[in-house]
């Protein structure tokens, strides 16, 4: 559908998809603003009037559902849809993307905070018209996160490098994918999910739009160090068995360590002079008891992983759908 729309410069039907947990503050704000951006994307022909927003709402606590209904009623721009339980960011994205991705050409997913300026979108959308099939918004400065936040997430991405995974730098879930990038997202079944890792995966043509990052519109962050620091070890323990081959070298390294040791032992004693060896005895215990313990920890996330990955769970339930 895409490809005709391009040659044939009709307008694209465009699905803007947010994923939101606990923003009824947010998402007014938002809405109105992406309403504007859409109503003059159809303005210059970019995108056509039956174009939409699909707001997600992850099982919030507060009142988002209702605030979507509402906005639904005012708005005809505005659809939403509500997982039954809370589920977490990707997989609300997912559910919003896998619900729209047979109603558009090109779908773009961004935050409810618009955190990531909207108007970047225009980029997108031009640059989908002209043939890429994914187009990543790539933020361009980072300085109204906190140097806390800055760090940690340039720690992240380092990290993810360096543990083999091949996600695009400084690149958050702000982007667009046509309706045929989105079959192909349909067919990855995985239950742990990490989109960022997935969709470079993806192939197809692919462009990248800046963009600056600025403040959340309303209300706080839903994404604390704590669940970053797992959303880091979910990307690289699903995408990568780099940690697995890292513990095996480290005993590889321990186990020549040892037989050095072994040979130094038994010379000592040749020559009589060996010490009550307490302290070296405490230590070693306590190096080789952490040191298992780490490649426990990693082995059981992996082990972890294929349990739920065997159960072939639904990856997401939803209540209700309004359009
Ligand atoms: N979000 C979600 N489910 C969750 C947590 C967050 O759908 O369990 C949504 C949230 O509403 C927002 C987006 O994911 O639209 C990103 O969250 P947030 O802005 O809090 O993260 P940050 O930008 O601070 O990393
Ligand atoms: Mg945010």
């Amino acid at each position: 559908m895409s490809s005709t729309d391009i040659t044939s410069g009709k307008s694209t039907r465009l699905a803007i998809v947010i994923p939101c947990y606990n923003e009824e503050e947010a998402l007014p704000l938002t809405v109105a603003r992406l309403t504007d951006i859409i109503g003059s994307m159809v303005g210059d022909g970019l995108v056509s009037s039956d174009s939409y927003i699909m707001c997600c709402d992850d099982g919030s606590r507060d009142a988002t559902w209702r605030t979507i209904r509402n906005l639904h009623a005012s708005n005809p721009m505005v659809r939403g849809l509500s997982l039954a339980h809370n589920r977490g960011h990707q997989y609300a994205l997912l559910a919003g993307l896998m619900t729209v991705r047979n109603e558009c050409d090109a779908a773009i997913s961004i935050d409810a905070d618009l955190q990531d300026d909207p108007r970047a979108m225009i980029e997108m959308v031009k640059r989908f018209r002209e043939g890429a099939e994914i187009v990543y918004g790539v933020r361009r400065s980072r300085q109204s996160d906190t140097w806390f936040k800055r760090t940690t997430a340039r720690g992240f991405y380092r990290f993810q490098h360096s543990m083999g995974l091949d996600t695009v730098y400084d690149h958050a879930d702000y982007r667009l994918m046509s309706a045929r990038a989105l079959e192909l997202l349909s067919s990855y079944g995985e239950s742990n999910l990490f989109l960022r890792g997935i969709v470079p995966q993806i192939g197809l043509t692919t462009a990248v739009v800046e963009y600056d990052r600025n403040e959340r519109v309303a209300g706080e962050s839903k994404y604390p160090l704590k669940k970053m620091l797992s959303f880091s070890v979910d990307g690289i323990t699903s995408f990568s068995s780099r940690p697995i081959r890292m513990i095996f070298y480290v005993g590889l390294g321990l186990l020549i360590a040892d037989i050095a040791t072994a040979i130094y032992v038994l010379l000592s004693w040749i020559h009589h002079d060996v010490e009550p060896g307490w302290t070296s005895l405490m230590l070693s215990v306590w190096f080789l008891g952490s040191l298992i313990l780490m490649a426990l920890g990693i082995v059981g996330e992996y082990i972890g992983k294929i349990f739920i990955e065997v159960k072939h769970r639904p990856r997401y339930a939803i209540k209700e759908i309004i359009k």
